[in-house]
């Protein structure tokens, strides 16, 4: 786990220098069905740097999406790492991205594939007119879906290899499946439609049409929980606090499982009143929801900041558990004993794991605590 709450590494060498090594030819994807066009209006007006990136727009005001068909990565990870701790604990979900983001962190840890984009595509397109509905949206789109990395695919291929790799469940991950809003959804229908559960690890930056909308298909979400502080999510990450907000209380509100991760970066969110700001949000929510904290690696633009102390990671930890929250884990420390579940009740450890791996789960087959009988928060916590 991340900043993002999930790393892909290593970045193949390829999927970056603009090459698919299929030799296909591409363009721009137009997705203007109405439930999308207010959708990404909204997001247009929340995060300002989406359409640059890898949605275009034309002078009608259009958009286009270049990656709908196009993933730099897909391949099956344990749910651990997301990371999930209360959805189906021990089953390993097929994992897709593509390039693209629409934040910009400086902590980026996924910078690569994250901010391609914006590295490598001009930030708008000059001159492109009206649109015909039937034609190739317009030569200069066409050729920048070319450049864009990654290996073709369609939502049916996901489902496909996902079912068969045995895994439980798709998640949408490692940069934002925000940005490949169109592909994730289409996928997720298809997904529920042969079992399969869908698991969105997301920013939160996400419009409220385009949430509702995929709502109803999505199983669980882990939401970057990253500050407490709109000045940090504006200087740091490039967006807002309160979209993230308001995208948290309605993931909840519509039944969506729910996870947060909070990166504990040294000097910039580790003290006691943004942790405590953090913590109370959460409780205020739902006290079942797991809160994830953290260690910091330096990367991207912050790789002079200092990792994460243990201490730092334990003191967050105590901060939310004195703020009533049953589940708190502080992480992504291999070896570290934070990442094992307790029941909240007695106190019995249910859950053993390594890194990003369930060793041992002691949790009935119905979910209860054996010790106690207490029902342990979650999905599929019972499973075999
Ligand atoms: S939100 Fe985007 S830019 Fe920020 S850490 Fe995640 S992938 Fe990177």
């Amino acid at each position: 786990m991340d900043t993002c709450a999930d790393t892909l590494t290593p970045v193949p060498a390829c999927a970056l220098n603009g090459s698919d090594g299929h030799g296909r030819t591409l363009w721009g994807r137009s997705f203007t069905p109405p439930a999308f066009t207010s959708a990404w209006k909204a997001a247009r007006r929340f995060a300002p740097c989406a359409p640059t990136t890898v949605a275009f727009t034309t002078g009608a005001g259009e958009l286009f999406t270049l990656v709908y068909d196009r993933v730099i990565s897909r391949h099956t990870d344990p749910i651990e790492k997301k990371p999930f701790f209360h959805f189906r604990p021990g089953s390993e979900a097929y994992s897709i991205a593509t390039v693209g983001c629409n934040l910009r962190c400086s902590f980026c840890q996924n910078w690569r594939i994250s901010q391609w984009p914006k590295e490598h595509l001009p930030k708008r397109l000059e001159g492109t007119g009206e649109v015909q509905s039937n034609e190739p949206v317009c030569p200069r789109l066409t050729e920048m879906g070319e450049r864009i990395p990654g290996e073709p695919v369609t939502p049916a291929l996901v489902v496909e290899s996902a079912r068969a790799s045995g895994a439980a469940s798709v998640a949408y991950t490692y940069t934002k499946p925000t940005i490949f809003y169109e592909l994730a959804f289409d996928t997720a229908v298809l997904a529920r439609e042969a079992g399969l559960a869908n698991l969105f690890v997301t920013n939160g930056f996400i419009g409220e049409a385009a949430q509702r909308e995929v709502g109803p298909v999505l199983d669980a979400a882990n939401v970057d929980f990253k500050f407490f502080s709109d000045e940090s999510y504006r200087h740091i990450s490039r967006c807002r606090l309160q979209p993230v907000l308001d995208a948290i209380r309605r993931y909840h509100e519509m039944g969506v499982w729910l996870e947060l991760t909070t990166l504990i970066i040294p000097g910039v969110n580790d003290s006691d009143a943004e942790l405590a700001d953090i913590a109370g949000f959460i409780a205020d929510l739902d006290r079942a929801i797991p809160w994830h904290i953290s260690r910091f690696y330096p990367a991207w633009k912050m790789a002079d900041y200092p990792v994460t102390p243990q201490a730092t990671l334990e003191r967050a930890a105590g901060i939310g558990q004195a703020a009533g929250l049953r589940y708190v884990y502080a992480g992504n420390v291999p070896g570290m004993a934070g990442e094992d579940t307790y029941c909240f009740r007695c106190g019995a450890k249910l859950i053993d794991r390594y890194g990003f791996f369930a060793r041992e789960s002691r949790i009935a087959l119905d979910g209860t605590c054996p010790d106690c009988g207490t029902i342990i928060d979650g999905i599929g916590m019972g499973a075999e």
